[in-house]
């Protein structure tokens, strides 16, 4: 296959790149390395197969030559970037994801649209199943992020129903892994940033509410496994192990053998209470499991992190700021 992907050049774009050389496609990679970085596709970028174009989806679209297939990723995706970016990150998710639709129709290919756990909003159905529509602020700080992706999901659907593009949904939660930059903010690369630098960990709220957090390895199979069916979706991909935030912290101290201590910091704005996927679609329909728990993948990405010491050194984790007021 050759596989167009935006946000190639990002954390989850990137590794995508790798597993998809690795088994034989050729791959260009589309990015405006806003959050992405070249340094992520030396691998990729030493393969014959590969190609990397610098462009900003949301202005347009075109890749000459054959296209089998097109992952749409390029969005802003932590809540420090897309808040800084709020504009960007609806536009990525409606006109640069409406660019990718368009070259995927022009090409007859596949679409995968990365969307996200995030459609869930603050859920109140637990653990999190495909066919709950979602409890999301259409107009709080994370609306710019979770209303793109929701509009991403419709002009995707109505592109399969209306036109007849052969696309798929997977709505992705909290993945961790190497090549997550330092100071990216969110919580599994602060905590280790911060664990390891000796600067204080800083839980949010009181760190009783969870997350779910799923190694980047597992998640990019379930990608390729997703870009290989025909299914549309959505398919959750995220790992089904249940963390509060001050477990986490507590699990990095002692994996890093850090003293740091923790600093309790205000809870963002409509910071979700708690989030777990339900995975069995992904198993019944891609046969996909995810099997790196989570003290072996933090152990993989501590030591990816220690080859690093001048980003720790020079990174600032950064917070959302969002904090609540009332
Ligand atoms: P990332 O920030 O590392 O990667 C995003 C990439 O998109 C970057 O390389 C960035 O430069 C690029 N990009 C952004 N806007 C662009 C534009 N207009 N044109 C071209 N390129 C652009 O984030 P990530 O964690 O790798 O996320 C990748 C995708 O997966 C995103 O769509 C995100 O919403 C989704 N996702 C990720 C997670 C996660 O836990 N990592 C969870 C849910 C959804
Ligand atoms: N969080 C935290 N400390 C940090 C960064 C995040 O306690 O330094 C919390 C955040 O409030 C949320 C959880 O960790 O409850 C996951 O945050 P992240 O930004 O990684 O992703 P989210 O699931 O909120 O999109």
């Amino acid at each position: 296959m050759r596989v167009v992907i935006t946000g190639g050049a990002g954390f989850l774009g990137s590794h995508l790149c790798d597993l998809l050389l690795r088994r034989g496609d050729r791959v260009v990679c589309v990015d405006d390395l806003s959050t992405g970085r070249l340094e992520n596709l030396r691998d990729a970028a030493r393969h014959p197969a590969f190609r990397f174009v610098e462009c900003d989806v949301t202005r347009g679209l075109d890749v000459p030559g054959p296209v089998d297939a097109v992952a749409h990723l390029a969005s802003p995706a932590s809540p420090p970037d897309y808040l800084r970016r709020p504009l960007q990150t609806l536009a990525a998710g409606s006109r640069g994801a409406e660019h990718a639709l368009l070259l995927a129709r022009r090409h007859g290919a596949r679409f995968l649209l990365a969307s996200t756990s995030e459609v869930y909003g603050s859920p109140q159905v637990h653990p999190q199943t495909e066919e709950y529509w979602g409890h999301v602020n259409p107009i709080g700080p994370r609306s710019v992020y979770d209303e793109s992706k929701r509009f991403a999901e419709a002009l995707t659907t109505a592109y399969r129903r209306t036109l007849g593009v052969d696309t798929g949904i997977v709505r992705i939660f909290n993945t961790y892994g190497p090549r997550m930059r330092a100071d990216d903010g969110r919580v599994v690369s602060n905590f280790i940033t911060q664990a390891l630098s000796g600067r204080p960990v800083t839980v949010y709220g009181s760190g009783e509410q969870t997350r779910s957090f799923c190694y980047v390895d597992d998640l990019v199979r379930g990608l390729a496994a997703m870009l290989d069916s025909d299914e549309s979706g959505p398919v959750n991909l995220g790992n089904p192990g249940e963390f509060t935030v001050a477990e986490l912290a507590g699990l990095v101290r002692r994996l890093t053998g850090s003293a740091a201590p923790v600093d309790f910091r205000p809870l963002p704005q409509d910071d979700p209470p708690r989030r777990r996927p339900a995975v069995e679609r992904a198993a019944r329909t891609l046969g996909w499991v995810p099997v790196v728990g989570l003290e072996q993948g933090l152990r993989q990405t501590i030591d990816w992190f220690r080859g690093r010491s001048g980003e720790l050194r020079e990174a600032e984790p950064r917070d959302a700021g969002l904090t609540v007021t009332g």
